[in-house]
């Protein structure tokens, strides 16, 4: 049911975003205006919402993302697509069940005591609990989404669309379950993947050990190792082949200390000949560079620690020492053994989980992986193609980087909330079977009918990858899908281009044959206003919502695209946000002012073009261009150029010189073109808030609405377009030449400190007859603007006194008295004035400079001063008397 809001004709007095806000959002969500549907009589345009984590809090990284979009949307919608902004959120495995956990903790609640099913009805219940958060917050924004169509990354149909991902790739070979070394958390007790591992720089050592030749008494070689625990699990030590200092070594056998095994030294080019001794301990099982080498010379891959990364029972006497313990343990013993070399303090990288700080165990596992090399292929054929475009292009860079170095993505995580990996273990032979639907009945080997599933999940951007076309209700054909799919326009950030802008694209492609979209749009971090990282850490982020409560959403809005240039990082200052409400408040007052002029006189709904008057003409063909403009600029995405343009013109063009033009005429009672004045106000304004309306959705709509009682919301009118009916050239050329006329006049009059309260003449001498009637045509607005007393307009210099003060422009003089601008007699008495105060200063400089004392004690610099106010004097006195003497000649 749409409801029709009858607003009053007023404007409140005051603008105030808060109730003003919460009000219109209410009234757009009522009337269904946020909801898209499949109509045929329009073309669609589709964004798809980067879905929120439900553990997430609204922060300035999202108020910009979703500004973007919505800015974008609103701005299809009004053009007259089917606009649909399709919202939802992520599951955020690993994130949320961390909360989940810490909760029960606070309970006395253990996860591995309660079970899994147990643990999931809980996790569950926090998400219906705390899950909606980030919408509602997301709603105070201003956000235009199709909250009717939101979607939830493990709702029943985007769950079945993982399960059909996974059966299919797995069917097509795509999809395997190989041991392969990954990073795990030990203390989280998952894998977790490359880019969730950050690099961080620490004090460590490395440890030089000897491994004794076999059978040559004597004879070792060195390694050296930063994990001397690891020690362990060596199955060889490598050389480069082309070392020669090791030459005869290779093929020989090596006491492995401390474990009595026996390890060989082989050849691998991997070794760095420069680096430490050039010979390298090979771990396969603990060491991705490792596991490679393990992998070309067939070596045993030996893991020695648990999962909690504890020493394992392949440790021996280390077994379950907890991993730092052990390395103590066994350096002191290699010590005693005769065998520790020395130890060099060393800084080195070292991978930690994001998450909990955790140093990450390289650690060969059994896991789930998605074959990469085909689908990158075909990732990086699409962007080739020009199928999909980055804004900006520089980002086409780190995309296909990213492609052209990728490996295959491991996608189980030992984590209970998320997709469970659909592949079932057969309990009497161990067969596996990977199908949709559940457990099968039977056996296809050995016919047991007992089946367990696999206990991993999958990595939760598995999900979000199918986001785009997982929302719009595939794997089923809906007519959705057929209609809004491929979405237009991506809006992310550029830190998770790898994480899930090729994801998606690689899975969209091989899913459906499509790329996801058609343009992935790029923006950078809000920063702090000295430039750094916003972080918990730091404690230096700024809440959104604190903006919006202290200055409306708007206000924030106009803030974060403001300068915005797409791929940039930008930074937040209070002040802007000032700025921005500043601007609000200039667009109301500048409105009322209108509004409450508006019963002057009988506005027709059509104004004929011989009622207009120059100064009209010129703002209509401003706004006119600007539509224009403005549209070309969205259309490329350049959303601050677009949103600056619109806020000069509001700003400068329209309240600063438009207003003021008009405002003779609406005082005057007998002008006769009160009603082109007022006709031009409204029809202006009410194109420059349509075009402001994407950014400050708000506020333009409480004065549309008020301005135009016989609208329903400006969310749906019409988007302005350039006519050749608004376009005047001529006018324009002609007001921009008394606008010209005008600031020269103030110029002069600000250097001279003439009061706005004075008027003067204004003579305007021009030889050319078109420039003279420029000014005849804007007299009326020219004289209140340039402050005249009497504009008189004429081809030569005749009558006008030899004092008048001038002010050249482009093909004109203009003149004033001299004696309208000043009063001579107070003049005189201030250069008099002036003339008695610096001959008192002169004589001080003089007596000082002039004192033999005080020239030869006196610091240089001190008397470079002195000599330097002398200078000055002089001159001001030389300027004060001239104009004396002509004052009083
Ligand atoms: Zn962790
Ligand atoms: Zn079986």
């Amino acid at each position: 049911m749409k409801r029709r809001i009858i607003m009053s004709k007023e404007l409140a007095k005051t603008y105030d975003p808060k109730g003003l806000e919460e009000r219109l959002y209410q009234k757009w969500m009522d009337n269904g205006y946020f909801h898209a549907k499949v109509n045929p009589d329009k073309k669609p345009f589709t964004i798809v919402m980067p879905p929120p984590n439900v553990t997430g809090q609204l922060h300035m990284g999202h108020a910009l993302d979703n500004t973007m979009q919505d800015i974008i949307i609103r701005f299809k919608r009004m053009q007259g697509y089917e606009a649909l902004w399709q919202p939802g959120t992520d599951h955020a495995a690993i994130a949320t069940e961390v909360k989940v956990i810490e909760k029960l903790k606070e309970q006395g609640i253990d996860k591995d005591e309660i079970g899994r099913e147990e643990f999931l009805k809980h996790a569950w219940a926090w998400k219906e609990e705390y899950g909606s958060r980030i919408i509602n917050q997301l709603k105070k924004l201003g956000s235009s989404a199709d909250w009717e169509r939101e979607r939830f990354t493990m709702d029943e149909g985007c769950s079945k669309a993982v399960e059909e991902v996974f059966v299919k790739l797995y069917e097509k070979g795509y999809i395997y379950k190989g041991s392969r070394i990954i990073n795990w958390c030990p203390v989280c007790q998952t894998s977790i993947s490359d880019a969730e591992v950050l690099h961080e720089d620490q004090e460590g050592h490395f440890w030089h050990i000897n491994y004794p030749v076999v059978g040559e008494e004597g004879k070792y070689v060195e390694i050296a190792t930063t994990r001397p625990e690891t020690l362990l699990g060596d199955t060889a030590v490598a050389v480069n082949p082309e070392d020669e200092r090791y030459t005869d070594l290779i093929g020989k056998m090596l006491e492995l200390p401390l474990t009595g095994r026996q390890i060989p030294v082989i050849a691998d080019a991997y070794v760095d000949k420069e680096f430490g001794t050039g010979c390298v301990k090979i771990t396969p099982a603990h060491d991705p560079n490792d596991f490679e080498v393990g992998k070309r010379h067939n070596l045993e891959e030996i893991c020695i620690m648990n999962d909690d990364a504890t020493i394992n029972e392949l440790g021996g006497k280390y077994a379950g020492m907890d991993r730092y313990e052990a390395r103590k343990a066994i350096v002191k013993d290699l010590d005693d053994l005769g065998l520790l070399v020395k130890v060099v303090p060393h800084m080195h990288a070292v991978g930690t989980h994001d998450r909990c700080k955790t140093t990450v165990e390289p650690m060969v596992k059994q896991q789930w992986f998605v074959r990469m090399d085909e689908m990158a292929k075909e990732a990086i054929r699409a962007l080739e193609d020009g199928e999909l475009t980055f804004v900006p292009e520089r980002f086409d860079k780190t995309y296909l980087h990213w492609l052209e170095n990728i490996r295959d993505w491991c996608i189980s995580r030992q984590l209970w909330w998320g997709h469970r990996i659909p592949a079932y273990y057969c309990d009497e032979c161990g067969e596996v079977v990977v199908r949709r639907g559940g457990a099968p009945e039977k056996c296809p080997k050995c016919g047991c009918t007992h089946f367990t599933q696999d206990e991993d999940t999958l990595d939760t951007w598995f999900s979000s990858a199918l986001w785009p076309f997982s929302t719009l209700g595939w794997p089923d054909k809906t007519p959705e899908l057929e209609y809004f799919y491929p979405t237009d326009v991506l809006v992310t950030g550029y830190d998770i281009i790898f994480f899930w802008v090729i994801r998606m694209v690689f899975s969209g492609l091989e899913q459906t044959g499509k790329a996801p979209f058609h343009h992935v749009l790029i923006h950078g971090l809000v920063r702090d206003s000295q430039g750094r990282k916003m972080s918990k850490s730091l404690g230096n982020g700024i809440d959104p919502l604190e903006v919006i409560d202290k200055y409306g959403a708007d206000a924030l809005r106009l803030t974060l695209m403001t300068g915005n240039a797409p791929g940039n990082d930008m930074r937040f200052y209070w002040e802007r946000v000032e700025a921005s409400r500043n601007f609000a408040n200039k667009i109301w007052n500048a409105s009322r002012f209108i509004m409450m002029n508006l019963e002057k006189a009988e506005i027709p709904e059509q104004m004929p073009k011989e009622s207009l008057t120059q100064a009209d003409k010129w703002i209509l063909s401003k706004v006119n261009a600007l539509a224009k403009d403005v549209t070309d600029n969205m259309e490329k995405f350049e959303l601050g150029i677009a949103v600056q343009k619109v806020y000069d013109f509001i700003w400068e063009e329209f309240c600063d010189w438009y207003i003021e033009m008009v405002k003779p005429r609406l005082y005057s009672d007998t002008d006769t073109t009160k009603a082109a004045a007022l006709w031009t106000l409204k029809a202006v304004l009410g194109n420059a808030l349509k075009l402001l309306h994407p950014y400050m959705p708000f506020i333009t709509e409480e004065i549309y609405c008020t301005l135009n009682p016989q609208e329903e919301s400006i969310m749906i009118a019409s988007w302005p377009e350039w006519t050749a009916e608004w376009d005047f050239a001529a006018e324009e050329t002609a007001v921009e030449v008394i606008k010209e006329a005008v600031r020269a006049i103030r110029n002069v009059r600000s250097s001279m400190n003439v009061p706005p309260s004075r008027k003067a003449k204004v003579f305007v001498v021009s030889e050319k007859e078109e420039v003279r009637s420029i000014f005849e045509d804007g007299k009326v607005f020219f004289a209140t603007l340039g402050y005249a007393s009497e504009v008189v307009i004429q081809a030569d210099k005749a009558g006008i006194g030899e004092d008048a003060v001038s002010a050249v422009i482009h093909e004109a003089v203009l003149y004033m008295p001299f004696a309208e601008l000043v009063d001579i007699e107070k003049e005189i008495e201030r250069l008099k004035k002036e003339e008695e105060r610096l001959t008192k200063e002169l004589a001080r400089v003089n007596g000082m400079l002039g004192n033999e004392k005080f020239v030869s004690r006196a610091p240089e610099a001190k008397i470079a001063e002195e000599k330097a106010k002398l200078a000055k004097y002089t001159d001001m006195m030389n300027q004060v008397q001239e104009r004396l003497a002509h004052l009083t000649k």
